[in-house]
């Protein structure tokens, strides 16, 4: 895939930078860092991969946008020589994984994971001698490491269709308890094991006063993230990964628009979608009302432009995987895509 950088001029960053619901303090010097990073990227062939739950300044310096999915494709495929991840350690470990001739960077290697680091390889060792008939099954936040001792890799976006179509009767699924309870439910056919990891984000919507809500906004669509409590999930309109979140809202929208009815979201997810959505609307003029509480992951909030731009020029925080290990983790995530199709 042929390397396709977002470069916006100094004007078109201000432009973003102002339309934001709380633009930078100091604009000039936030437009200096902007147009450095678009710079650095020019001249060393580099590429932002951004996740949705970035701080806005990074979502407008990246290239493209999107959830693990998403990204873990377009790490795969692309020729740019260096991907510089703006998500977390996981996500960046991942790219080198699927593509490992290109250098990957990380910003910060505070950027981590609860899930991730909820689990141990030896921890699915242990499982592994527990199940011996089973499929172990990994969310795709985990380690390189744990990935290497699974049978296949998942994402929020494919988890239901991948382990449905695995011979195995008996699934372990790592590490995300609410996801492993939400998928047992929806797949009754398999016996699902699941483990006590959980996302400190998503947890935090367990006891969201839902038909209060709704009480209050007539016409609420209520989204919510495979990663939520399963009381959450069974209270919602729709539940899965962020871009069956997207297309849900685009979806519903333009269904009130033609029926002349009012629609109001809320996201159960975090929310640096929501600003990202908000925006993107608003500058189509068309605005969406988005209501409910506001939880940031402390770990995507790690990255900033400052990092990013220091890990791009001085290409630091390069991710490395121990060859054996990303062999086999690869194998994991090779399964998934093959399951997807
Ligand atoms: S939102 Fe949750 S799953 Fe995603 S990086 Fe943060 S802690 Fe991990």
């Amino acid at each position: 895939m042929a390397i396709e950088q977002k470069i916006l001029d100094r004007e078109g960053l201000q432009e973003a930078l102002l339309g934001l619901d709380t633009p930078p303090f100091d604009l000039e010097g936030t437009l200096d860092v902007m147009e450095e990073i678009h710079a650095l990227k020019r001249e060393k062939r580099a590429i932002i991969l951004g996740h949705w739950y970035m701080r806005d300044g990074v979502k407008l310096v990246a290239d493209y946008l999107g959830d693990s999915l998403d990204l873990s494709r377009i790490a795969r495929a692309t020729d740019a020589d260096i991907i510089l991840f703006a998500g977390v350690h996981f996500m960046a470990e991942t790219a080198k994984i699927l593509n490992p001739g290109k250098k990957v960077l990380l910003p910060t290697l505070e950027a981590g994971c609860s899930l991730a680091e909820s689990i141990v390889p030896a921890d699915v060792r242990r499982l592994r001698g527990m199940y011996p008939q089973a499929a172990i099954a990994t969310y795709i936040n985990t380690s390189a490491a744990v990935k290497a001792e699974t049978d296949v890799c998942v994402t929020s976006a494919n988890a239901r269709q991948v382990i449905s179509k695995l011979p195995q009767h008996q699934v372990v699924f790592i590490p995300d308890q609410y996801m492993g309870a939400n998928l047992k439910k929806e797949l009754p056919e398999k016996e699902i094991i699941t483990y006590d990891g959980a996302c400190i984000l998503h947890e935090q919507f367990t006891g969201l006063q839902i038909p209060a809500l709704r009480a209050r906004n007539p016409g609420l669509r209520v989204l919510s993230h495979y990663e939520c409590d399963p009381s959450i999930i069974a209270q919602s309109d729709m539940h899965g990964g962020t871009n069956d979140m997207i297309n849900y809202i685009l979806r519903e929208r333009a269904a009130a628009q033609r029926e002349g009815k009012a629609v109001t979201f809320l996201l159960a997810t975090e929310c640096g979608l929501s600003s990202t959505l908000t925006s993107q609307f608003q500058q189509k003029g068309m605005p969406i009302d988005i209501v409910g509480p506001c939880h940031l992951c402390p770990y995507m909030k790690k990255v900033d432009i400052y990092n990013v731009r220091d890990a791009l020029r001085d290409e630091r925080l390069e991710i490395t995987v121990v060859e054996g290990i990303r062999i086999r983790a690869y194998q994991s995530l090779q399964r998934m895509f093959e399951l997807m199709s």
